[in-house]
């Protein structure tokens, strides 16, 4: 009598059910496997449909060159591919596609239909294939190339079905996708359609061409062509100017040998080049491709392959760098700012150790621009002339200060102090604000343009403005979202914006919240904001950024999204970390008070929303046992 053997090989649709838990994780895997396979097929002509986010279909024709009826049959086959022949020719791969299991993955867990012909045959073959099932496969009529359709993702994974996020967040990532492959195939039309309407078509052309179709006509003067060959690797494409550079890292693509791929190690490479041409917080766009020997590249470790290894990957970083520097040189881009078109209020601006930053304008929450006689045509003025802008700015910011110290002086009194405090901390607050003198009689110092140093009773403290100015005025901000008190500025002309389509679905679904923030502005049409009003404690400079600084806190789970904030909480945040004081700011002693003023007048003044900071201190007892007293 023999025990039965129990290790048993799983069924083929079982594995590929397990396979397809790594290919595919969501509608925008199965948009780049399908529009790679199309790229492979060498196609010219490729078109994306999607319906639902690409939960109920995503469909990609081509026409390409079409499979015959056996290789069609067999592309749903596991392992089953035309690309590889070889275990050589893994070392060497050229197409997207080697692995053979993307067909396979999908058709385990999606309703799928192929449509294909070659162009010697006269009719097509029709097949499809329910979870791993062929349901049908016969002869049809078609045009030469490819359509395959996926219809209900994940009917058969419930699991995975449920875990997808919500359509834009699922059509954002689609998008990018899509994009990463437009990118890198200029020599292909590409045309996307959600649901009946036409996203993008992206006709045949350069690659400057491509990329102005899809971000924009702006970009085109923009872009600082790049090119270089050496032995290890040929360069070429572009990189964005300077001063277009954008908090968000959004527009940032490096593809090798036509394969699109992140690598932190080559975009310090590429941050590195533009040292002392871009403030810290700003992000260069650029759009690289990289060639080199394939059998150099190891695409092969991850089966959705956006990170790469490559042999000698230091000496690529060298030339990357180097011929991005040059590029910049080439085209004159010193550090350079023109104040005038990106501020309004930016006199006593001095740039620190030589490093240009964004001048950044200062905010009192009582300013109207409305209120006086002198105030009235402010913006027109500055379109006017440079000189009476100045001086009229000038002597208006002056105005506000005074009416802004006799305010600041009783709302500080008047103010009741939270509950939360920490003991110490409240020692300073307190001592700074009842202290019997003045605040205009406490001495303050700034030092590097950056810290505030002030003695408070126990000892002194150090306050780091950008900080302290980011909680004030994020509590400002949260409290006008919330109180609906945001005040609007009617701008003089209203200005239209244009954002790439992903960034316009994020800011059409935000508009009522946006617009609590005392935006006044309303969709225009395709991809395009106009914007007839913005909040008084920003320029009109500024609207475009602060949007921007917006798009990015509610698309990436970084900085402050961590923190699991509330929707208003993140809006009040982006627009608090846009627009406050930065380091290098040299900041006027009654500015300093204000800052002090307000920081202590804060529910929260120890740390900014994102937790960093704001002030230090140092008590007596400390320094006494520092100088041994
Ligand atoms: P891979 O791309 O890794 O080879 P896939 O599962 O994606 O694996 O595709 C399997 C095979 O099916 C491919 O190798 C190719 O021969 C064929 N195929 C897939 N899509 C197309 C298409 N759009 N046009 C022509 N052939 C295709
Ligand atoms: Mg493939």
């Amino acid at each position: 009598m023999s025990l039965a053997d129990i290790i048993q090989l799983l069924p083929d649709s079982v594995a590929n059910q397990i396979a397809a838990g790594e290919v595919v994780q969501r509608p925008a895997s199965v948009v780049k496997e399908l529009i790679e396979n199309a790229v492979d097929a060498d196609s010219t002509q490729i078109k994306l449909i999607i319906k639902d986010a690409g939960k109920t279909l995503v469909q990609v024709i081509d026409n390409g060159k079409g499979m015959s009826e056996t290789d069609a049959r067999l592309s749903f086959e596991r392992h089953a591919t035309s690309k590889l022949k070889t275990a050589d020719d893994l070392f060497a791969i050229k197409t997207k596609g080697f692995r053979g299991e993307a067909l396979a993955s999908i058709a385990a867990i999606a309703h799928v239909e192929l449509k294909t012909k070659r162009p010697v045959d006269e009719t097509g073959t029709l097949i499809s294939i329910e979870g791993s099932k062929i349901t049908t496969q016969e002869p049809c009529s078609c045009s030469t190339g490819t359509s395959i359709a996926v219809k209900n993702l994940f009917f058969n994974v419930p699991a995975r079905r449920n875990f997808l996020k919500s359509n834009s967040v699922e059509k954002n990532h689609i998008i990018d996708e899509f994009l990463r492959v437009a990118l890198a195939h200029p020599n292909i039309a590409f045309y996307f359609y959600d649901d009946e309407v036409e996203e993008y078509r992206l006709e045949i052309g350069t690659l400057r061409q491509r990329i102005v179709a899809i971000f924009g006509n702006n970009y085109n003067e923009r872009l600082v062509p790049i090119e270089e060959e050496s032995t290890i690797v040929s360069i070429h494409g572009f990189v964005g100017k300077p001063e277009f550079a954008k908090k968000t890292r959004g527009e940032q693509f490096f593809f090798i040998n036509n394969r699109f791929i992140k690598s932190a190690y080559l975009n310090h490479a590429i941050q590195n080049a533009f040292e002392h041409l871009l403030s810290r917080e700003s992000h260069p766009s650029f759009f690289i491709f990289l060639n080199v020997d394939p059998s150099f590249v190891d695409v092969n470790i991850h089966p959705t392959k956006t990170e790469v290894k490559f042999e000698d990957d230091k000496s690529i970083y060298a030339v990357l760098r180097t011929t991005v520097k040059m590029a910049l040189g080439k085209n004159n881009i010193t550090p350079t700012l023109d104040f005038d078109q990106e501020q309004s209020i930016n006199f006593d601006y001095k740039p620190k150790d030589g490093i240009a930053r964004m001048p950044q304008i200062r905010v009192n929450p009582n300013y109207n621009p409305f209120d006086s006689e002198n105030n009235k045509g402010h913006n027109f003025l500055q379109n006017q002339n440079n000189s009476i802008r100045n001086q009229s700015n000038k002597s208006n910011w002056e105005k506000l200060y005074e009416s802004h110290q006799n305010e600041t002086e009783t709302s500080v009194t008047s103010s009741s102090f939270v509950e939360t405090i920490e003991p110490t901390q409240e020692v300073i607050s307190s001592s700074w604000k009842n202290d019997s003198t003045e605040s205009s009689e406490k001495p303050t110092i700034q030092i590097h343009n950056a810290y505030i140093i002030s003695p408070i009773k126990s000892g002194f403290m150090i306050i780091y403005q950008q900080h302290a100015h980011e909680r004030i005025l994020y509590e400002r901000i949260l409290n006008n979202i919330e109180n609906q008190t945001a005040a609007s500025q009617q701008l003089l002309f209203p200005e239209t914006f244009e954002f790439n389509s992903t960034d316009a679905a994020l800011l059409n679904e935000l508009l009522p919240e946006i617009k609590t923030l005392g935006f006044d502005m309303d969709e225009f049409g395709k991809n395009t904001f106009v914007v007839n009003g913005c909040p008084v404690n920003i320029s009109e400079s500024q609207i475009k950024p602060v949007l921007e600084e917006i798009i990015e806190q509610f698309k990436n789970n970084s900085g402050g999204a961590d923190l699991k904030l509330s929707r208003n909480q993140k809006l009040a945040l982006s627009m608090a970390q846009r627009v406050s004081i930065k380091a290098g700011k040299h900041l006027e002693t009654s500015e300093i008070r204000n800052l002090i003023d307000e920081l202590f007048a804060c529910q929260m003044p120890y740390a900014t929303p994102t937790g960093k900071t704001t002030f230090i201190t140092y008590t007596n007892e400390e320094l006494e046992k520092k100088f041994k007293i």
